[in-house]
C-alpha cells in the first residue's frame, strides 16, 4: 500500500460519546488530530512519513469535544441518495454502479413532486423510461421502500457495512444498538 492509499483509506468518527457518527479519509482524521479536535482510538498498523516526521494513521478517532448531531445529518445529493439507496434500483431492485443510475421523482416534477428526500429514489435508465411522466400506480410500478431522509439510523447501517473488514471498527459500531 503507498503513502497515498494510506491517506485515502476510511475512518470511523466517533463523537465525544464513543457514538459512532461518521466516517472520513484518513487524511482528514489526521487533520483533526493535529489541529487537536479529535485524538486516536485505534491506529491502523501503518505509518506515513511527512518531510520531518513519521505520523500513525489511525483507523478509529474521537472527537474531543461533544458535537449535538442534528436528525438529518446528510446533504440532499445525488451521492447521497443513491447512497441511501445502496445504488438499488428501488423498482426493479438492480444493483448498478453510480453512472449507470438516474434519481426519479417519485411524483414528477411536471406535478410539482418535490425535489426531497421523500421524493426521490435510485432508478435505473429502463425503469425511468418505462415510469415517465407517471406516478408509480400509474405506471404500475412498486417501490421497494417509501423513501426517507437519510438519517444517522442509515449512517449507521452503512457504517456496518463499510466497517465489516475493519476489526478495529467493531467493538465501537456493535456497543449501541438504534435507540
Ligand atoms: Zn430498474
Amino acid at each position: 500500500m503507498t503513502g497515498t492509499d494510506r491517506l485515502h483509506k476510511p475512518v470511523l468518527v466517533l463523537n465525544a460519546s464513543y457514538e459512532p457518527i461518521n466516517i472520513c479519509a484518513a487524511r482528514r482524521a489526521l487533520v483533526l488530530i493535529l489541529k487537536g479536535v479529535a485524538l486516536a482510538e485505534e491506529l491502523a498498523p501503518a505509518q506515513v512519513h511527512s518531510a520531518r516526521q513519521a505520523l500513525n494513521v489511525p483507523s478509529v478517532i474521537r472527537l474531543l469535544e461533544y458535537r449535538r448531531i442534528p436528525h438529518q445529518t446528510r446533504a440532499l445529493s445525488r451521492k447521497n441518495i443513491l447512497m441511501r439507496d445502496r445504488y438499488m434500483c428501488q423498482y426493479c431492485q438492480r444493483v448498478l454502479p453510480s453512472g449507470e443510475m438516474t434519481l426519479d421523482h417519485v411524483i414528477p416534477r411536471s406535478r410539482h413532486g418535490e425535489t426531497a428526500w421523500e421524493n426521490l429514489v435510485a432508478c435505473c435508465h429502463s425503469c425511468n423510461n418505462r415510469k415517465g411522466n407517471r406516478t408509480p400506480e400509474e405506471a404500475g410500478m412498486k417501490l421497494l421502500r417509501l423513501p426517507r431522509p437519510f438519517s444517522l439510523h442509515t449512517s449507521r447501517h452503512l457504517m456496518r457495512l463499510l466497517g465489516r473488514g475493519e476489526d478495529q471498527w467493531r467493538k465501537y459500531l456493535f456497543f449501541s444498538e438504534e435507540n
